[in-house]
């Protein structure tokens, strides 16, 4: 964002402060709102780090300045007419001072995103008696395995037509999936990445 452009916000429609709504740019999933000033813009602009103006502290407002939990910028834009910033971050905590992933509650249809965070949980804590602690300590090989056997019960069921089976063998795989995806350090949010790649690829 240039200096002009910066400046072509609608600053004076707003007293100075515009709404920022902070996406995780992984998910997209919202994970608050805060507002900016133009000191605020131009800081998380210069340190790519998402900076607020605190209207309780009446001061800038680095998130994350004492918890650690910062929010990594990765783009930032307007809305329609100028007055509200959507900033794309990566968060590398929770951004909620609650402790929360997100300030506001789970999203319906995030539901995925919330099984790829437990078994990331499961994966760092092993809980005793957890079926995913059991496919962790088994390692990558039985869990590449079962999402060989889930992908073939998955087609099969499809074949003879008997949807209630297929349903839940698909589940069985994307769980199974989920989990090895964790066991290479990765979650169902890159998977999502590259389908929107190439989804913007085939837009083009
Ligand atoms: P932090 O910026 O994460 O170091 O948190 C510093 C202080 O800012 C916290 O003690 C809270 O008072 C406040 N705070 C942090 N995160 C949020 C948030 N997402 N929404 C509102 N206030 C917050
Ligand atoms: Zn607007
Ligand atoms: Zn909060
Ligand atoms: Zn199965």
């Amino acid at each position: 964002m240039s200096p002009e452009e910066i400046e072509a916000l609608a600053w004076d429609k707003q007293q100075g402060l515009l709404p920022a709504v902070v996406q995780d740019a992984r998910t997209r999933r919202v994970l608050m709102l805060g507002y900016m000033d133009r000191a605020a813009l131009e800081a998380t602009l210069a340190t790519q780090r998402v900076t607020f103006y605190s209207r309780s502290k009446q001061r800038l407002w680095m998130k994350g300045e004492t918890s650690g939990d910062v929010l990594e910028l990765v783009s930032l834009e307007t809305d329609c007419d100028a007055d509200t910033l959507l900033v794309q971050a990566l968060p590398r905590g929770p951004t909620c001072h609650l402790g929360r992933a997100s300030c506001f509650p789970d999203a319906p249809g995030d539901f995925l995103a919330e099984l790829d965070a437990l078994v990331a949980r499961r994966e760092r804590d092993r809980p005793e008696g957890s079926y995913s602690t059991r496919l962790f300590e088994a390692g990558p090989r039985r869990i590449a395995q079962k999402v060989g056997e889930e992908g073939v019960e998955t087609a099969l069921a499809a074949v003879v037509q008997d949807d209630a089976a297929l349903l839940g063998e698909a589940a069985d795989l994307v769980f199974h999936l989920t989990v090895l995806l964790r066991s290479r350090g990765l979650g169902l949010a890159d998977v999502e990445a590259v389908l929107r790649d190439r989804h913007a690829a085939a837009a083009r």
